[in-house]
């Protein structure tokens, strides 16, 4: 892994994602080189070319002094977008941590994403905001398989005993079923292992890009190869998405679940 430091015009970004004002991204690059990753166009923005995603990671230098909470209020920010929050990492430079310290006495609806076991760290910290949720990210209960596609995020067992912590420490809790691997991902299963202290479930389904879908055929085909025919027909047909989507709705409504469905991206989803 390549660490580097540089030094960051701002820390606290506007956003380009629908319904949110702000996003957080603590560091440039992911340790957590997962194989989907959406986020590998940063390569091109952050003077990496030539470099692989996943396989270094820029600590952004700022001083976290001139982060004003006020100038948050009442806006909703993400921690983070292009980044795990909660690295490796985290646990030396601690990015986060001096970033969240800073927007205490903020009223922002801030909303934590990470796939790491690490967020516990932080429920002290959590408890002086006013708006503040904590989701995980999590697509199979299988720790092996994580581990093929995940490359050194947290277990998902550890990552739902996290989630568990942070709940019953008081703080608002989801999970968030991204990115949905066909017929791999259970989410029934997950659901029932983690209703007890979530308080939300979101879904995303697996976006096919040209960068990941060698790398996601390839895990397919070694894997789960009696599946690797599906996977080429999904993402050629992309129906299959719309009778997942009626699947996942039909439960949520009969076990009375509060729930979000984000088919939406390559505009394919009938929603
Ligand atoms: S944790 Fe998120 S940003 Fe990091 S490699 Fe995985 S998908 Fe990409």
């Amino acid at each position: 892994m390549k660490i580097d430091f540089r030094e960051a015009k701002s820390i606290i970004t506007k956003s380009n994602i629908p319904s949110i004002d702000f996003v957080i991204n603590p560091y440039t690059g992911c340790q957590h080189g997962c194989i989907y990753c959406y986020a590998e166009f940063m390569i091109r923005f952050t003077g990496h070319k030539g470099d692989k995603w996943g396989q270094f990671l820029d600590i952004k230098t700022f001083d976290f002094n001139k982060i004003k909470p006020k100038k948050y209020d009442g806006k909703k920010i993400l921690l983070s977008s292009v980044t795990d929050p909660y690295l490796p990492l985290e646990k030396k430079y601690q990015n986060t941590r001096k970033i969240l310290e800073k927007l205490v006495g903020t009223s922002a609806e801030i909303s934590i994403l990470t796939k790491s076991k690490l967020v516990v760290r932080d429920i002290d910290l959590f408890k002086k905001f006013e708006r503040i949720r904590v989701g995980i990210s999590i697509n199979t209960l299988n720790d092996e398989f994580a581990r093929v596609i995940e490359r050194a995020a947290s277990k998902p067992t550890e990552r739902l005993d996290a989630v568990k912590k942070v709940s019953e420490a008081g703080i608002e809790t989801y999970v968030f079923i991204s990115p949905f691997f066909p017929e791999i991902t259970d989410f029934k299963a997950i659901i029932e292992e983690a209703v007890d202290y979530t308080d939300k479930f979101s879904f995303e389904n697996l976006n096919f890009r040209p960068h990941n879908v060698p790398r996601i055929m390839k895990t397919v085909k070694e894997h789960y190869p009696n599946l690797i025919l599906k996977y080429k027909e999904i993402q050629k047909d992309r129906a299959y998405w719309d009778i997942l989507e009626d699947e996942i709705i039909k439960y949520c409504e009969m076990n009375k679940l509060n729930y979000e469905i984000h088919f939406h991206h390559g505009g394919f989803s009938k929603s």
